[in-house]
């Protein structure tokens, strides 16, 4: 069976003092997870993190990525700078981008492709908005989302981890129930199953007020491969639940 992903994404959170609280509890209480385990921190924090993770079975994570690669781009933060900081994965195209952000699924490619191409593992979020789903268009938005990453130049497939995260649920406290997430995870797992022979091995993570109440419900359906967790992976003991239930 493979392993689950257990990815906590700390938005903009955090502090010097509070990261290293933080990720020593974490360290403290991991033993050897089950599961494989990041943290997607804000930029500045890299070097802090990249050095608080040494030897720990916590991988880092980036938020996001500009989809140039060098030169003048205020602001953006480039693949290869990343890799600097031995980023294992990065989070694109998560609803605050595509919402506050104005990125679209042609972006959202683009910083997929510019992932890949230096050797970190992309997270594509995709997920409907509540009025789409009122709307009976979840299994469309979804899919066409995904469609966008699902032939990328060079890349198999298969390199790619999926985050299903319906907009309605994340950071709300209304978690989709299990068959709601199993549904659309079954949906996401055909699309791929007819552009790879591996679409097994790719990782399908659930994310939307994940926590440790809900996390076991929902991690034994049988498309959803591990968590993309916000707020409950601001706390050593929550998140440290989720993992423990992981295994
Ligand atoms: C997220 O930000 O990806 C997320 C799922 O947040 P929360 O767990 O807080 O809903």
């Amino acid at each position: 069976m493979k392993k689950k992903l257990i990815a906590g994404n700390w938005k903009m959170n955090g502090s010097l003092a509070a990261n290293d609280a933080l990720v020593r509890a974490l360290r403290d209480g991991i033993g050897q997870p089950g599961c494989d385990v990041a943290v997607a921190v804000p930029a500045p924090y890299l070097a802090q993190l990249q050095s608080l993770v040494a030897d720990s079975p916590i991988a880092l994570a980036a938020q996001d990525v500009s989809v140039h690669e060098s030169g003048a781009y205020t602001g953006e933060v480039s693949a290869s700078m990343l890799k600097d900081f031995a980023v294992r994965y990065t989070l694109v195209g998560h609803s605050e981008r595509r919402q506050y952000h104005g990125e679209t699924d042609a972006t959202i490619a683009i910083k997929a492709q510019r992932a890949l191409s230096v050797g970190i593992t992309p997270i594509v979020c995709v997920g409907e908005t509540l009025a789409e789903r009122d709307a009976g268009q979840t299994e469309a938005v979804v899919k066409r989302q995904l469609a966008a990453v699902i032939h990328l130049n060079g890349h198999c497939i298969s390199e790619i981890v999926v985050a299903y995260e319906p907009v309605w649920a994340i950071g709300t406290g209304r978690t989709a129930s299990p068959e709601q997430a199993q549904q659309v995870h079954a949906v996401l797992r055909a699309q791929l199953a007819a552009a790879t022979s591996h679409a097994d091995r790719i990782p399908l993570l659930y994310g939307g007020s994940m926590n440790a109440a809900n996390v076991a419900q929902l991690l034994a359906q049988p498309d959803i491969d591990g968590g993309l967790v916000g707020g409950a992976s601001l706390k050593a003991s929550d998140f440290l639940q989720i993992i423990a239930a992981a295994q």
